[in-house]
């Protein structure tokens, strides 16, 4: 048996905000108004630290899902977003933005009721993150535009040429269940910045801050139909969204599967899509590390929101000559990652999202150990209600293995060692994803080597998963399309027009 069996899955109350909000009754934003949905068909809504069914949601039917585009579409075409000065848009996103942290604690408490993650850590991470997308984005409404460009085979004083920026239009933004309210802040913000109108839809597990998001874009004045919010499967309005012939713009983050599938729908349309998809990334700890430091880094780079990050370090790297204290640094983390229910205080790692998700992580694991690999940590699962995993370390892995070579999602890192620099960017790079890295060293001119020859949108050193919304943020490989964040972030719900005039 194992010594975390022994904590407590009991559950903590819900505090009177969110039971209001799981009691809400389930409906689509669309238009500024709650409406029921065309079928009246709903999505159980469960509670991942008891498996316990505490709400429910709208399905929403290509009917609906046509009438949220009709309203966003109409929102567009009469300006009633765009056409406010820059600075109105400003303050009100700046007021969306308030009114976020004004409710941190029912949003932190809802997302881990939803999700499963622990509250403190939505309270720490998800929450402020929304607030700061929305906040730098807001920025942007005024600060964005063209330029006077002189022409290069016309004759410049007979001509006046220049660019202007304008909004792509009516954007679908489809987000996935690890971090549902940061995500949406994360698309909705440039989106209002650019003057784009919206229909957002969360992933059918994880809704509700979303729902309660759509209350408060009501609340800070944006006007109906800017945002659309609705809930449902991604096979029905998800991928109604994708086809619709008024949307000009999918922004998705989700699955490499389904990010292909997107690309594919989005073809006959042409529309402009942004994809953030997978990652297996790589944290490479070399020789001269403090694995004091650096194994809790790789140990959090993993076991963070229970391995459910697109950036989580899933394949690590340890120099020959630190590989056994690595490997032991990371393996005393394991009552410290222990997962227990999202409202303990104590939690720093809650269960996973769903069941399919635990089959999934648990299949890898078993996967793993049929391969050949050997369970250096955890492995297993707490016998208990919801649906836990312990924090899990396989070792003895080689490259072939599916548990090295695909996305797990999920609290299970595999440790490899590695003897020289060209053999580890080797084996960093030998992925079909791109998304980060991480790299572990003292030494600046290994950093900088490492940092440019590792193929990956993003690389940390010495850290793991900082992001800052100031910072573009994608794949490289199969890990994406298009940056979000920065000024890249913007610029991608945005359409430039040239405008050459004969005088
Ligand atoms: P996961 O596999 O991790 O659950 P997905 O990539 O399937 O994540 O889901 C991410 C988001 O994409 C969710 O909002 C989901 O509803 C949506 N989605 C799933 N399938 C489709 C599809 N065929 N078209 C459009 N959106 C989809």
């Amino acid at each position: 048996m194992n010594e975390m069996t022994t904590l407590s899955y009991q559950q903590h109350a819900y505090s009177a905000a969110a039971q209001k909000s799981l009691s809400r009754k389930p409906a689509l934003f669309i238009n500024g108004e709650w409406v029921a949905s065309s079928h009246g068909e709903l999505i159980d809504v469960e509670d991942p630290s008891s498996g316990k069914v505490v709400s429910q949601i709208v399905d929403a039917s290509v009917a609906d899902t046509d009438r949220a585009v009709a309203a966003a579409r109409a929102a567009f075409d009469d300006g009633r977003w765009s056409g406010l000065p820059p600075i109105a848009r400003e303050k009100i996103m700046l007021r969306l933005a308030d009114l976020i942290e004004a409710h941190a604690e029912e949003f932190a408490e809802l997302e881990a009721i939803d999700n499963g993650k622990p509250k403190t850590m939505a309270g720490a991470i998800d929450v402020p993150g929304a607030v700061s997308h929305i906040r730098y984005m807001a920025g942007f409404a005024a600060k964005v535009g063209g330029e006077t460009t002189p022409p290069y085979t016309l004759p410049a004083g007979a001509f006046f040429t220049y660019t202007v920026k304008e909004p792509v239009g009516v954007c679908a933004q489809i987000v996935p269940w690890n971090f549902p309210l940061l995500m949406a802040c994360l698309k909705v913000g440039p989106a209002l910045a650019a003057g784009c109108t919206i229909i957002l839809k969360p992933a059918e597990q994880t809704s509700l801050t979303a729902l309660r998001l759509a209350d408060l874009i009501a609340e800070a004045g944006i006007p109906a139909g800017v945002v659309n919010v609705i809930t449902g499967y991604g096979h029905v309005s998800g991928d109604r969204l994708v086809k619709h012939p008024d949307v000009d713009k999918v922004a998705f983050t989700g699955s490499t599967e389904i990010g292909k599938l997107i690309n594919k729908n989005a073809t006959d349309t042409l529309k402009h899509v942004t994809l953030e998809l997978g990652g297996k990334s790589p944290v490479v700890v070399m020789p001269d590390v403090d694995v004091a430091e650096a194994a809790p880094g790789a140990a959090g780079a993993i076991f963070f929101n229970s391995g459910q990050v697109c950036v989580a370090g899933s394949r690590l790297y340890a120099h020959r000559s630190v590989f056994d204290q690595v490997v032991e640094g990371i393996a005393n983390t394991a009552s410290f990652w222990a997962p227990r229910p999202s409202l303990d205080p104590a939690a720093h790692m809650g269960p996973l999202v769903s069941q399919e998700q635990f089959d999934r992580v648990m299949g890898y694991i078993e996967a793993g150990k049929r391969d050949g690999a050997s369970v250096a940590m955890g492995g297993d699962a707490p016998s208990a209600d919801g649906y836990y995993v312990n924090p899990t370390m396989l070792v003895n892995v080689n490259p072939q293995m599916s548990v090295v070579r695909e996305e797990i999602f999920g609290p299970v890192v595999v440790a490899q060692r590695f003897d020289d620099l060209d053999e580890v960017v080797k084996e960093a790079n030998n992925t079909q994803f791109g998304l980060a890295a991480s790299v572990w060293t003292k030494d600046a001119s290994t950093l900088h080597k490492l940092a440019s020859r590792i193929k990956a949108g993003t690389v940390w050193a010495n850290c793991h998963a900082m992001i800052d919304v100031a910072l573009p943020f994608g794949g490289y490989k199969e890990s994406g399309v298009g940056r979000e964040q920065g000024r890249a972030g913007i610029e991608a719900y945005l359409e430039t027009k040239s405008v050459i005039m004969k005088l």
